[in-house]
Formats: structure tokens, sequence, C-alpha cells
């Protein structure tokens, strides 16, 4: 084995469990044996692992073949779990027990993987930086100064330095794609619908979507196959047929596997703006997939830009609702010695909400009050039905969409504390599909530097980039299967950080 354990990926990991040359025992010991210097875990359960995957190996030895039997990953800590403390990243649910798994959490279990615990994100997955969790920041692991990106930023980080070959992230305005794209491995958000929400701790119901986060679209689709189905619990749930994914992109290959494949390249995702080096990666990107066959056409997505005011109003409402629910009552922690019932609602969300929970429930319950409504959540309401309307109207001129996940790199840590509203106008990319409801993925295509070339080389150098990839409803197998012809005839996606 030419691979060190705790660096092989799912279907690597795999083949070698079903061919009796690796335990997930042995691939259990060799993740944990390996330091968390990240801040990427909020609980690792090394026991519970150390257990689950004997477990497995006796599965597995007595005929159990569980599609991912001894598959070690974590879970991003907005997923309830009953084996595992849920926290959110909140103070609030500080202490909270699940009294049931998530049915995403629920589903992976039914495939036979091995939880190591939960990771670190935004406090209910609100950032683009994972710098606002209640337990500490995540550290992106190819430049630990910098942001893994959020709010998945501990799943990403986690993956990226291998710690996990896999983990669970949800994407509610680019919380898969963006942190995948500013660490460097690949993560697709699929459809709405597709994945459970429930058991998903709710932000923005109308937009929150669950999804891998691995090192290749082959171990996305293994994941997301396990991941996603009808589910009665949730309103929202696709009654869609959950295809073969990873069957289906194994049967293309071949010298032009995207022959045929129109990737559209709506103008708007290359302003003047983006980051020189963000460009060239991305153009890079596109150039391999010409080169694999598929053919770049120019496509429009007019409001795009709409899609930051639009997304900024019509999130926080729904999560001014959805966090009503955190009254110091039902859930979690409670403030000290409350007078009456209003002291304690008062005081447990003033003590437990951090500053960007409680900016936008205000915004949010403005948003939504008599007088403001038709103003501003109304208009954006609508506007979100334009922008959907767009993408339609766009496919019709290609298959996939394609350009970069953010404008620039992972930024500094403490970069953007002075104003919240920067790290808003970075999602310009991810926000239009998540608003349209669309599938997307990150899939890595090289390196920059935050706006600066490599002084010695010339090129850009530093920080990973991402390519987006957009598809229509229901194109997970399009998408995932593009990224694969990609990532078997680039290397971008095998690069791994030093020193983490
Ligand atoms: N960055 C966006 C936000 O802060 C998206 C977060 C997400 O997708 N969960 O809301």
């Amino acid at each position: 084995m030419s691979k060190a354990v705790h660096e092989l990926g799912v279907a690597e990991g795999l083949a070698l469990l079903e061919a009796g040359q690796l335990s997930s025992r042995e691939w259990v010991d060799a993740l944990l044996s390996r330091e968390d210097r990240l801040g990427a875990f909020l609980h690792r359960d090394a026991v519970g692992a150390r257990a689950a995957a004997d477990a497995a190996d006796a599965r597995r030895a007595a005929g159990d073949t569980a599609p991912l039997l001894g598959v070690p990953l974590a879970h991003k800590d907005i997923f309830v779990t009953t084996e595992h403390p849920t926290t959110a990243g909140s103070k609030i649910l500080e202490g909270y027990r699940s009294p049931f798994d998530a049915t995403v959490v629920a589903n992976l279990a039914r495939a036979g993987v091995v939880s190591l615990g939960k990771l670190n994100c935004d406090e209910f997955a609100m950032g683009s930086a994972n710098e606002n969790s209640a337990y500490g920041k995540a550290h992106n692991p190819w430049d630990t100064t910098r942001v893994p990106g959020g709010s998945s930023g501990g799943s990403a980080a986690a993956v990226a330095a291998r710690l996990l070959p896999a983990a669970t992230g949800t994407d509610t305005g680019g919380s898969i794609r963006q942190p995948a794209s500013f660490c460097g491995i690949t993560g697709i958000k699929p459809t709405y619908g597709r994945c459970s929400r429930y058991g998903m701790i709710a932000f923005a119901s109308s937009l929150d979507q669950a999804g891998p986060m691995a090192r290749s679209a082959e171990d996305c689709a293994l994941l997301l196959q396990a991941m996603a189905g009808f589910d009665e619990r949730d309103a929202t749930s696709l009654q869609q047929p959950v295809p073969d994914w990873r069957a289906q992109m194994l049967r293309q290959e071949g010298s032009q596997p995207l022959k045929g494949l129109r990737i559209g390249l709506p103008d708007e995702f290359f302003p003047q703006q983006l980051d020189a080096d963000v460009n060239a990666a991305v153009r890079a990107g596109l150039a391999a997939l010409q080169a694999l066959g598929a053919e770049l056409v120019p496509v429009q997505l007019p409001r795009t830009e709409l899609a930051i005011p639009v997304y900024y109003l019509i999130a926080p409402a729904e999560a001014s609702s959805n966090l009503s629910r955190f009254d110091g009552v039902r859930y979690g922690a409670r403030c000290e010695d409350p007078k009456d019932l209003l002291d304690l609602y008062q005081r447990t969300r003033t003590e437990r909400f951090g500053a960007e929970v409680q900016r936008r429930i205000l915004i949010g319950t403005y948003v939504l009050s008599h007088g403001y409504y038709d103003a501003y959540y109304l208009q954006a309401q609508k506007l979100r039905r334009m922008i959907a309307d767009d993408f339609q109207a766009a496919f019709k001129g290609c298959d996939l969409i394609a350009g970069p996940v953010a404008p620039t790199v992972a930024w500094s840590i403490g970069a953007q504390d002075d104003d919240p509203v920067k790290a808003y106008l970075a999602d310009i990319f991810t926000l239009p599909g998540s608003l349209a409801g669309l599938p997307g993925m990150s899939v890595p295509v090289g390196f920059g530097a935050n706006g600066m070339l490599d002084p010695v080389t010339g090129k850009p150098g530093g920080m990973p980039v991402g390519l987006q990839l957009l598809g229509n409803y229901f194109d997970e197998g399009r998408l995932l299967h593009t990224a694969h012809a990609l990532q078997q005839a680039t290397d971008w996606h095998r690069a791994a950080p030093q020193g983490v």
C-alpha cells in the first residue's frame, strides 16, 4: 500500500476493506492517532468510534455487505445525534442531547459508517469563515492563519487535513461549496429536497440542504447515495428515485468523456473584481474540461448581484422564525435565576446567542413585520422567482453552468471582523444557485494567493481555488460525472496540505 492509512479516500479504503487488506478498526485508529490542530472537531469520540469500528469489522466478517460498512466520517454539528452532543456551534444548545438521529445521520449509519464525532461550524450555520462558532474558530490546514471557510468549516478542514476521509455538511447559501473551495476538497450540495432536513437544525428552511464533503467526486457520489432519499418526516423531501451515481460515473470513462457537454459561462460570474489568481485557476479548470470534450458557451444570469440582498432578507426572515424555538424552555441551556418568564426568554437568548445570530434575528423580525413585509420580504420572494427563472433560461443553451465558487481564496482570520457585510458580498457566486434550489459542486482547480501571484514563478500559488459547477434540478449525476472526468485527468484534488 503506497498511501498511509489516514490518507485513504472513501472508495480506496472501501476497496481495501472489501479485499480484507484493511480493517475498519485500523482505519479508525490511524485517523484518531492524528492530532486535531485545526479546531475541526467539537466532539471527537475515540472510544465510541473504536467500538463501532470493531462492530463493523464483525459484521463484515459475518457476511454483511452494507455499502459503506466500516467507513469513518464525522458529522457537521448541525445534525442532531443521539450518540454525541449537538450544539449547532451555539452556547444556547450547550449540553443538549437529541432523543433522535437526523435522517441523514441514520441513513449513513444504516449504510455502515463509523462516526468519529461532531465537527465545528458557524453558529446555526450562519457565516462564511467558521469564525461565528461559539466554541472557537477552525483553521485552514493550508495556512493556519487563514479561515477554512464556512459554515461547514470544521468538515472541510478535517477532510483536507486527512483527519477524516469524508464528512457531512450543509449548504444554505454556499456552506458546502465555499469551505470545500477554501480547503481544496470536493463537495456537492444536491437539489433542494434530495436529502431529508429532518433533524438538521433549521437555519433557513427553504434553502437548507445537506451534502457530502470528501476529496473526490467518486467519494462524494458514494456518500450522497447513502444520504439521499425520500423521507415522509420532511414535507419538502423529494419523491424522486436515487440513481446509482457512482455506477454511472464509472461507466462513462474514455478519452473524450465530456463530448457533447455544453458548459455555460455566465458573464456575471467573471466580473472585473474577481481576483486574478482565482480567475486563472478557474480558467485552467475550464480548459481541462474542454480538453475532455466539453464545449464552453456564454450564458447570462442577469440578476446575480441581486442574489445578495435577496438571500440576506429571506434567510434571516426564516431564521428569525426558526430560532424562536430556542427559548430556554424547550432545548439546551437556560439563564441563571430568571425573575419571570420574560426575563428567562430575554436573558437566555441575549446571553447565549452570538452577535451574528442576534443580528440576523433582528433583521429577519424587521423584514417580516407589518409595514415592511411587502417592501422587503415580498419583493425578495418575487426576485427569488426571477433568479430561478434566469437559470431555466440559461439551461436552454447549456447542460451545466460553471464559474468560481468565491471571488477570492480563503482570507486571514479576523480580516472581516469590522464589517459583516464584507463576508455577505463574498457569497455572490453561491447564493444564486441556492435561491433557485439547484444542485452545485466545488471541485479543486489549482491554487492562488488572495490576489497575489507567486513572486518567484509569477504564477498563482498558495491557497486552493474551487471551480463551481451548477446543474439543473436532479442533475447530480451529470455534475458528479463531469467532476469525476476532470479528476481522472488532473491532479489538483490530490494535493495535500503539509505539516498539519
Ligand atoms: N455564508 C452564508 C451565510 O452566512 C451561507 C451560509 C450557509 O450556507 N449555511 O448565510
